[in-house]
């Protein structure tokens, strides 16, 4: 490895690195389903998430789970494979059990399963959430579980309660039933604000991932570093680009919307309802992802059917 400098970072409670430091994809997952099952562009159908793995596999790519990386690129514990990659899920849909898990077997790969504690268990949305014994028999098979709050809500428009109340519940809930310390955090919708890090950090959480559609390195800081989004969308030569450190139109277009969504996000108090640019309602629809109710699912596909008729 090459030396990688420290120095205090005030924004992401992390450090500048030297110019050397390594960039490595941190890919983020949602479901694991066909597009005849789920409306959601962040779902990736299990026949394609299986070429990416192969690929994953046949280029050479090792993984690393979220706080293998984490703890290496804060503080240089432990060491990086030859070409490091990290896989990370979202939200804790039950295809990752049937569908993610043997594929990740097969390959000997590991990553990093980000659960909304909330959701554990739920059967009554559009794609089943994981239940407990699924969330042990995962960690058992060396797959790292980190907490996504407990509601999934926007945590920098809480009460301090309730912001608290998210980020504790969580952690300890997953604690509890997996018996382990869950040092890792994903904010939902992929953002976070400078109190929320801080909160994070002082209720024991010791790092965070954000989206940011870029590579990762150590020069995010622990609480904020940054995915890469895979989504239905994705092709085989975005993946391979998006893998290999290629900064193509797409990821540049993804971080401009991201940027963009944050903007509009902190102004949203100026905004009159329905005046929300086009741009930002797909951002929303790109981000925002949750599972939702199938009676939801059901009318906004009665939406897109009508607003195609017009
Ligand atoms: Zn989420």
């Amino acid at each position: 490895m090459t030396g990688v400098k420290n120095f205090t970072d005030e924004e992401g409670f992390g450090f500048m690195t030297a110019a050397s430091a390594p960039r490595i994809p941190v890919l983020m997952y949602h479901e694991i389903r066909g597009e005849a099952e789920t409306a959601s562009p962040l779902a990736v159908a299990p026949d394609v998430f299986g070429s990416q793995l192969a690929y994953l596999h046949e280029a050479g790519f090792s993984t690393l789970t979220a706080g293998e990386l984490a703890a290496f690129l804060s503080g240089g514990a432990g060491e990086l494979p030859e070409r490091p990659v990290v896989l990370t899920f979202d939200d804790g849909y039950g295809d990752f059990y049937t569908a993610a898990l043997p594929v990740m077997k097969r390959y000997g790969f590991t990553g990093t399963l980000f659960q909304t504690t909330g959701w554990v268990g739920r059967t009554d949305v559009a794609t089943r959430m994981l239940n407990w014994r699924e969330l042990t028999e995962i960690e058992q098979a060396g797959v790292e579980i980190g907490a996504h709050t407990v509601r999934h809500p926007q945590l920098d428009q809480l009460s301090e309660q309730d912001l608290r109340d998210e980020l504790y519940t969580s952690k300890s809930a997953l604690e509890d039933h997996l018996g382990l310390a869950v040092p890792g955090l994903a904010y939902p919708y992929g953002y976070s604000s400078r109190h929320v890090r801080e909160v994070a950090r002082e209720l024991g959480y010791t790092y965070a991932y954000v989206v940011g559609n870029a590579m990762t390195t150590g020069a995010a800081g622990t609480f904020a570093f940054p995915r890469l989004t895979v989504r239905r969308a994705t092709t085989a030569d975005g993946f391979r680009d998006m893998v290999n450190g290629v900064d193509t139109f797409e990821l540049r277009g993804a971080r401009m919307l991201t940027k963009g969504f944050a903007v509009v996000r902190r102004a949203r108090s100026a905004l009159k309802l329905g005046q929300e640019p086009a741009w930002y309602r797909e951002a929303k629809a790109e981000d925002l992802a949750y599972p939702a109710k199938a009676a939801d699912q059901d009318a906004a596909a009665a939406d897109s059917a009508a607003e195609a008729a017009e």
